[in-house]
């Protein structure tokens, strides 16, 4: 049985009032937006996720010279309820716009961007959203969940064989492969949420004394191998060297899944310093990311998926649209439908 949209927007979770468990798992923009609109709402919440810190794709590396943001980039607010959210939550002055000027690289010409929409970003890192929102909530990291054990409704268990709960309601926010993959012997959304794809995407990151003179702080590629390169010491409290962010194209990072990561870097390097006609070597620091699961190959059908008679729900940016605003909105609406 497919549950359709309309089916989940009459459903409700039987039981489900304040004062009822709820486990979330992952703590990226999704799952601490989820959190924070239920908390409020008078549930006891409590998150778990198998990163380090909390933030997911909107996360930055740190280094002794300064952050790096290597997932998200940049915020749009588009949306009044995301701007609400926003301000709600997060201190004054937190996220500013980012004051450059953007390009897009076509048929090897930079061409200058009319910029329609603004961007915005955390001060000191993309990283500082996820760890404002997380401020209020119960979140455990280094936890990675493998396990939904029914029972009243749920217990969650790790893989150091930790168990957690029981839980009135689960939600996932995963990548959908994942999700898919903890939910199939338990709810029939399972097979819907296994179809939905996900691009990968190699990311390069790089620090250097060398300076760069350069027009441009974010450039767009349409490139056989370059999908953005994002001068990232252009944004506000990041380090005094140059720092920049490479991102692969989807096609390419996927048709170069299996390569070793040194040539993944060295391909990525050599092509960035062609676009911005310098020279980035020697750096002070170079690591390669693979981002498994980095954006939508194709969108879900709906901006979340709710399974009431199992008590199992399920959002996250590919419900909505592959950014941080579609992942709040998935949750948000996941909210409303809950509350
Ligand atoms: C390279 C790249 C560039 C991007 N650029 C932009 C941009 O410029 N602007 C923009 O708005 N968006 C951008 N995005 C997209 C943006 O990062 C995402 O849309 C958003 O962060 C997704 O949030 P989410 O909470 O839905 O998912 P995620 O951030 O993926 O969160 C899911 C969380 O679940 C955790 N998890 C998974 N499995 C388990 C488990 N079994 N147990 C416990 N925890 C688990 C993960 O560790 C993760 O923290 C970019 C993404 C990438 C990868």
């Amino acid at each position: 049985m497919l549950i359709s949209s309309e089916s989940i927007s009459q459903s409700a979770v039987q039981g489900l009032s304040p004062g009822k468990k709820i486990g979330i798992i992952g703590a990226g923009i999704s799952g601490l937006t989820l959190g924070l609109k239920l908390k409020e709402k008078g549930f006891e919440v409590e998150l778990f996720d198998k990163g380090n810190s909390v933030g997911g794709r909107a996360s930055s590396r740190r280094t002794q010279w300064g952050y790096l943001d290597h997932g998200a980039q940049f915020i749009t607010i588009r949306d009044p309820e995301f701007k609400d959210f926003l301000e709600t939550h997060l201190p004054e002055n937190c996220l500013v716009p980012w004051n450059v000027n953007f390009a897009h690289l076509e048929n090897h010409l930079l061409i200058p961007e009319n910029q329609k929409d603004l961007r915005y970003i955390p001060c000191q890192s993309m990283n500082t959203l996820s760890k404002y929102l997380a401020l209020e909530l119960s979140v455990q990291t280094q936890v990675k969940i493998i396990q939904l054990l029914p029972q009243e409704y749920w217990i969650l268990k790790d893989e150091k064989n930790n168990s957690y709960g029981p839980f009135d309601l689960v939600v996932l926010t995963a990548p959908p492969a994942q999700t898919a993959q903890l939910i199939e012997n338990h709810s029939e959304l399972a097979q819907q949420i296994a179809k939905i794809q996900m691009w990968p995407c190699w990311t390069l990151m790089i620090i250097t004394d060398n300076e760069i003179q350069f027009p441009f702080g974010g450039i767009k590629c349409e490139h056989p191998v370059l999908g953005w390169i994002g001068l990232n010491h252009t944004k506000p409290e990041r380090g005094k060297l140059t720092s920049i962010t490479v991102q692969a194209n989807w096609q390419w990072s996927a048709e170069n899944l299996e390569k070793d990561t040194d040539v993944i870097g060295d391909i990525l390097q050599l092509e960035t310093e062609q676009i911005l006609k310098t020279n980035l070597s020697p750096t002070n620091y170079r690591k390669v990311h693979l981002w498994r699961y980095a954006a939508p190959v194709n969108r879900a059908p709906q901006s979340y998926f709710l399974d009431p008679l199992n008590h199992l729900a399920i959002c996250g940016d590919w419900c909505v649209a592959g950014r941080i605003e579609g992942a709040f909105l998935s949750a948000h609406e996941l909210a409303q439908n809950l509350i």
